[in-house]
């Protein structure tokens, strides 16, 4: 669907649109050709270029729809950190990151120095933080004046330079909040696990398990194991996807709360209980679809969640007698545009994104991140994630219990004050 309009994408020349269809996109080889068509047929538009250039760098460099190539994705990644566009500062944290540990090229720790100091002064943290460890390991490199040391690494708190002055990490958070015209919340399954529902991905979750079904849950949580097996699709779906029962935790209360409040924007989530909701908030975006709708595909009527519950088997359309599925994304098929395009417009807006419950793990939703072009970023999750060297302040703590408190804090000072 996307594929099809690839061409028209291209010649429109919209980076916008060719990064959201890149998104769309499931076939890391189709990822590829869109990226390497834009390369070459943009020669003089930097923005395209940078965009292309940072992508294909990260194809290359881990063998995503492409060979493995090391010495490739670096040239890329020059290409980008020299073209201005979105990405620009990170290929220049990544150029120098690869110099500096010998990853396609031979360890050069001047050109190190000089691409991790470019991106330092865009005010990339993770490249300050490079660079402190660079010095600290290179006694006899002269310091230059624009270095200024930073950073508390703690384990449970990390924090950039600037915004030090807390004594906690809850009122840093408590501060962001207050201070943020514009925060969007992006979650995923750490949000419900709280709730008592399991993580589909973590080291325990639910598709590590062994299942009484003889192919992996992604196998059949997948557009055509549906297709073809709907029945045992159903079984499965009802033993481990579906949990009537479960509650929204006090972090989906703290984020209606803050929303109430004029203080939040809107939820993003990866997850499909529709917790959220039912706790009150909103503007939620629901990226991989929620539990709650269901269709027939063939007549279109709508459905919730009570009338698959009513069914114990597959459940049929009253009015034509077609299946009726859950409108979640399954393996194989494209997140809804639509849903998609509103959830990054209200990234690129925000000035405070909280990440919360979620590794970043899943393409192509975590890959949105990388279009926050605000002051704020906060990630609030229990294991290490890919935005952890970009944030403000990372928390490894449980997400709910975390906004709660932080909430609570607000909320009540906010009312003092008044
Ligand atoms: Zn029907």
């Amino acid at each position: 669907m996307v594929k099809d309009k690839i061409p028209e994408i291209l010649l429109s020349g919209n980076a916008e649109n060719m990064l959201r269809a890149s998104a769309l996109l499931w076939k890391t080889e189709d990822i590829f050709n869109l990226w390497t068509e834009a390369y070459a047929m943009y020669e003089h538009r930097q923005d395209i270029r940078c965009m292309a250039a940072y992508h294909l760098g990260y194809q290359y460099r881990n063998g995503k729809g492409v060979r493995l190539d090391k010495s490739k994705a670096l040239e890329y990644f020059i290409h980008a950190a020299e073209n201005v566009g979105i990405y620009q500062v990170y290929a220049m944290r990544i150029v120098g990151e690869m110099y500096r540990t010998g990853e396609g090229v031979e360890v050069n720790i001047p050109a190190a120095m000089h691409w991790l100091r470019q991106a330092a002064g865009h005010g990339n943290l993770a490249a300050q933080i490079e660079l402190d460890e660079l010095y600290a390991e290179n006694t006899q490199l002269e310091i230059s004046d624009d270095k200024q040391s930073i950073s508390a690494h703690e384990e449970k708190y990390i924090s950039s330079g600037s915004v030090l002055i807390f004594d906690n990490p809850i009122e840093h958070l408590a501060y962001i909040l207050s201070e943020s015209k514009n925060t969007v919340f992006f979650g995923g399954a750490g949000m419900s696990t709280e709730s008592g529902l399991p993580d589909f991905r973590s080291a325990d979750g639910l598709y590590n398990q062994a299942t009484q079904f003889r192919m992996s849950p992604q196998q059949i949580v997948s557009h055509s194991y549906f297709m073809e097996h709907t029945r045992e699709f159903y079984e499965f779906f009802r033993c481990h996807q579906l949990y009537p029962d479960a509650m929204p935790n006090a972090g989906h209360y703290a984020l209606a709360r803050l929303e109430k409040a004029g203080k939040l924007n809107a939820v993003i989530t990866q997850n499909i209980d529709g917790l959220h909701q039912i706790a009150g908030s909103q503007n939620v975006y629901e990226l991989h679809g929620s539990v709650h709708g269901n269709y027939c595909l063939s007549c279109g009527e709508k459905y919730g969640l009570d009338y698959v519950l009513e069914h114990t088997c597959v459940p049929l359309c009253r009015k034509c007698g077609g299946i009726v599925r859950p409108d979640i994304v399954l393996y194989g098929e494209n997140l809804n545009f639509d849903v998609m395009g509103k959830a990054l417009e209200a990234i690129q807006s925000a000035d405070a994104l909280l990440i919360g419950g979620t590794s970043l793990s899943v393409s192509p939703a975590a890959d949105m991140i990388d279009h926050f072009k605000g002051k704020h970023l906060v990630v609030i999750n229990q294991t290490a994630t890919a935005a952890d060297n970009r944030a403000e302040l990372v928390m490894r703590t449980h997400v709910g219990e975390t906004l709660s408190r932080v909430v609570e804090k607000i909320i009540t000072s906010d009312s003092v004050a008044k």
